[in-house]
């Protein structure tokens, strides 16, 4: 017997992602698995049904997840879709539990393993998993095209025949994995980089990316290589720096994020309006509610002559790449459930105890089931 695979369709407002590439397919199919995907699932990314070969497909959902052993997907799936699904089957999507109370109930109260993709520890062993940061890394990429698209200036120096054009001024704040991508593409499109962390040990990788990083002298570092709330001595140190740098730029990409948090706000309205007459922010944070005090999520803004920019689900912008990466995540995670063309979770390995979001009937998550009650 072998493990059915179920690929959703994205049905969220601007979701054109898919979590199912040909390749992927094929590589599970040779590992015994059968897959089925829901009628045009990969249309958004131009995708077609005919491109997965030895797949088969169902146009309804219901009918599609409804004796699978692995439903796949990028964002949480509706309600009535893990009502339908079996009891002990398998779910692996994004899921968000603190802003999915209802699904991520009714997906302990169904006994459905699932695999929360954002859950996915960040160690070594699991970088192959990580879709939080295959999909950062290409928001970053993208945030450096969107700033110099969203501006009436270029990039690089530019020396023609009235004269020179000087180099534009990028400053990224918040280097994790989409600031040091954000970085990386600006230095290449030919602007000045600057960046800014509050861990200290990004000052290397800035700088290894050929930008200069802005030193505050504070140390902000928290639990698990990520960042900590800042108290409000460090925030005015910080600002007392950074602001000078931050109105000469030209280009600002923001990126920073505290796990559980809303967006720390980087970037005052005093500070956006001090800063040159048609630069632009682009405010990556803007899911978490934006890191500057002008960000309006999914909206371009005019504060006077600056634009703030707060572009919603960037990877899905580009959903080809974004696909294939997510996929391949998800395969890498896949496999280690198979065995012998069966599942079989470990529960001893740290990537299947840690990524889960609910088991038999719980909870797994313990920040989850707080956020639950
Ligand atoms: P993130 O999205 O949580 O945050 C983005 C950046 O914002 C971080 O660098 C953080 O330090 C910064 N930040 C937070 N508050 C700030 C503030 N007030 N001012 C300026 N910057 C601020 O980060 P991420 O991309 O998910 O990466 C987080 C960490 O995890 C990094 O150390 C990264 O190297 C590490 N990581 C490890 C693995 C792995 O080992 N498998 C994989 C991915 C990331």
């Amino acid at each position: 017997m072998s493990v059915k695979i179920a690929v959703l369709k994205e049905t969220r407002p601007h979701e054109r992602r898919v979590a199912m590439v040909p390749a992927v397919a094929d590589k599970l199919i040779k590992l015994g698995a059968q897959i089925r995907l829901q009628t045009g699932a990969g249309d958004a990314v131009k995708l077609p049904d005919s491109a997965f070969k030895s797949a088969t497909f169902a146009a309804d959902p219901i009918e599609l997840v409804k004796d699978a052993d692995i439903v796949v997907s990028v964002q949480p799936p509706a309600i009535e879709i893990v009502r339908a699904m079996r009891e002990g089957a398998i779910l692996i999507s994004f899921i968000y539990a603190h802003k999915e109370v209802e699904l991520t109930r009714l997906l302990r109260d169904r006994k459905i393993t699932c695999f929360a993709m954002e859950l996915v520890p960040r160690i070594t062993r699991a970088q192959a998993m990580d879709a939080l940061s295959s999909q950062a890394a290409l928001s970053g990429y993208y945030s450096a095209l969107l700033g110099a698209t969203s501006m009436a200036r270029i990039l690089p120096m530019m020396t023609t025949a009235v004269g020179s054009i000087r180099p534009a001024k990028a400053l990224v704040m918040g280097l994790g994995v989409a600031g040091l991508q954000a970085l990386a593409t600006a230095r290449r499109l030919g602007a000045m980089t600057e960046g800014y962390d509050v861990r200290p040990e990004t000052k290397e990788q800035a700088e290894s990316l050929g930008a200069k990083f802005v030193d505050t002298g504070v140390d902000a570092r928290g639990v698990g290589g990520y960042a900590r709330e800042l108290t409000q001595e460090e925030k005015d140190k910080i600002a007392s720096v950074v602001t000078k740098h931050i109105q000469s730029a030209d280009i600002i990409i923001t990126t920073a994020a505290i796990p559980g948090r809303p967006s720390p706000k980087l970037i005052s309205k005093p500070q956006v309006d001090g800063m040159k007459a048609g630069s632009v922010i682009i405010d990556l944070a803007a899911e978490g509610g934006g890191n500057c005090e002008y960000t309006q999520p999914g909206e371009t803004v005019q504060i006077g002559q600056v634009t703030v920019v707060g572009p919603l689900n960037v990877p899905s912008m580009l959903g080809e790449h974004a696909s294939e990466l997510y996929a391949k995540n998800q395969f890498n995670l896949i496999e280690l459930f198979l065995k012998d063309k069966g599942i079989a979770l470990d529960w001893t390995d740290e990537v299947v105890a840690k990524t889960a979001l609910t088991h038999a009937g719980e909870i797994r998550n313990e920040a989850a089931a707080k956020a639950v009650g």
